[in-house]
């Protein structure tokens, strides 16, 4: 009895065993399927956009086409969509000026000029569809669709457009060294369930843009006396008898960009599998120092986030009026930088790779977020690498004092100030208050954050925010609940309070 009793239990135990066995390898197959089905589908639902682009630089026009596959994402179904048309910015008679009063002189250096985008046809399989320049300032490119676009559906359409570069020391327009092409193609605006296309202008605060992680395959042709450096891998080049065409895929990024200059030189290094290379321009003697911060950065980024997602990151020497400006891939590092700030806007450009790049935001109306996360990212990376003598707590100082000043003084002026954080760039009456509040308070902001929740959980809070929104774009909501949900403290007043300038700093 008691062996028979045994001998059962042991089959039943088996039985068990098999029986569990079974189950778990079920179980294991249904998450195995699954996650394969979510790759499978979120690689599928990628909006994709093939260019094949054409650069002049006798009449600086580039010109082309783009293939846009479109994947309805959303609840709504569409009759038309909606692409910004950035390149109109900088056309005469536009609306908002390109850049702030105070760098009038540095944005045209050979007196006032001009660019703008011409769309001359979209088609769908061959039949030309409607399409209108409109919204505020001739900044959207209105596509009507040739039948109703339920969820889950796609379209693909095709448009042919010719962009005019102003001569300019800007995002998009060629100067005296480089010829930059930031938000030079018609990009499809996002969407927001319950509010709509976001169609905003551009505007000469911050960076104005706002997009989702799409796939990128683009041909490009261009005078074979310049170097390309560009978002994506460059695949392939074609040499032909003045000209290279060069094949490049981006994949999962939210912009495409590139810049060409005829003097550039380059140097290059890998960093934990990221090819990083720097475009200096040739005879500089600081290219190795610049390729070494820049190394640095991506480490030490890659340490405290997680793990930067892409195969290159080109880290660019350009004629651009601001200090630096962030792209997928792609940095702008102003050639007009003395080199004591060189190694902060490197550091803080790269650092946007992830605030902005990998996790986006609506630039336009919730700035903070990547530039405020940027802006205190440099902050630890000078933390981390002490051999560049920055001392933080002197920044956080500094940044304290530079925060109280302008609110003194603005107070003073204006008898008011508006101290909140969270609003669209337009709401900014001067370019001091949206740098004050968006960068100084936005690193004020997540110093005392981690100084609330203390380091261990801080950092585990960035790490989950990057993986959990990685290739998403996130809103302040969503950036509360990850930081309330990794630390396990309620962190909705205490942000709010920054955000809605209720802060106040004695
Ligand atoms: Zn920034």
């Amino acid at each position: 009895m008691k062996k028979l009793k045994l001998k059962k239990i042991s089959i039943n135990k088996k039985t068990k065993i098999i029986a569990l066995s079974l189950l778990f390898a079920l179980v294991i197959a249904i998450v195995v399927m699954l996650c394969l089905s979510a790759t499978k589908d979120e690689d599928k639902a990628r909006t994709s956009y093939k260019m094949t682009l054409a650069y002049d630089a006798q009449t600086h026009v580039l010109s082309g086409s783009e293939e846009v596959t479109y994947i309805n994402n959303n609840e709504n179904m569409f009759t038309y969509l909606y692409l910004h048309l950035y390149p109109n910015a900088f056309r005469e008679g536009a609306k908002n000026s390109l850049a702030s009063v105070s760098t009038q002189d540095e944005l045209y250096v050979n007196g006032v000029s001009y660019g703008n985008i011409t769309v001359s046809s979209v088609e769908c399989e061959g039949e030309a569809l409607e399409f209108n320049v409109e919204g505020e300032d001739e900044n959207i490119l209105r596509v009507d669709l040739p039948c109703e676009l339920y969820p889950d559906e796609q379209i693909t359409f095709s448009i042919d457009f010719s962009v005019t570069l102003a001569n300019i020391n800007h995002r998009l327009g060629y100067g005296n060294n480089t010829i930059n092409f930031g938000n030079f193609y018609p990009i499809l605006c996002v969407y927001e369930d319950g509010v709509g296309f976001k169609t905003d202008l551009y505007h000469s605060n911050g960076d104005p843009f706002y997009s989702e992680v799409a796939n990128y395959e683009v041909s490009l042709t261009y005078p074979s006396e310049y170097t390309l450096a560009s978002s994506g891998n460059v695949l392939s080049s074609q040499e032909g008898e003045d000209i290279v065409t060069a094949n490049i895929l981006g994949e999962n990024i939210r912009d495409f960009c590139f810049v060409l200059s005829d003097i550039f030189e380059e140097v290059c290094a890998n960093v934990d599998g990221t090819q990083i290379n720097y475009y200096g321009y040739r005879g500089d003697n600081n290219l190795q120092t610049n390729l070494s911060t820049a190394q640095e950065a991506l480490s030490t980024f890659n340490d405290l986030f997680g793990r930067y997602p892409y195969e290159v990151l080109n880290v660019v020497k350009t004629n651009f009026v601001h200090g630096g400006m962030e792209y997928p891939n792609l940095v702008y590092i102003s050639d007009s930088l003395s080199q004591e700030d060189i190694a902060y806007v490197i550091v803080h450009e790269i650092a946007h790779q992830w605030w902005y790049g990998v996790v986006g935001n609506d630039e336009n109306s919730h700035a903070w977020l990547d530039e405020g996360l940027a802006e205190y990212s440099t902050l630890l990376f000078f933390e981390n690498n002490t051999k560049y003598g920055v001392d933080c707590e002197a920044m956080i100082d500094s940044a304290l004092t530079s925060y109280k000043t302008f609110v003194r003084v603005y107070g003073s002026v204006n008898g008011e100030v508006d101290t909140s954080m969270d609003r669209p760039l337009s709401d900014f009456a001067t370019e001091p208050e949206y740098v004050q509040n968006t960068y100084t308070k936005g690193l004020l902001m997540f110093d005392s954050l981690r100084k609330s929740t203390g380091d261990r959980k801080f950092f585990k809070a960035l790490k989950n925010y990057y993986k959990d929104f990685c290739y998403k774009n996130v809103t302040p909501a969503e950036f509360i609940a990850s930081f309330i949900d990794s630390t396990g403290y309620n962190l909705e007043n205490f942000i709010n309070s920054w955000l809605n300038g209720e802060v106040v700093f004695q």
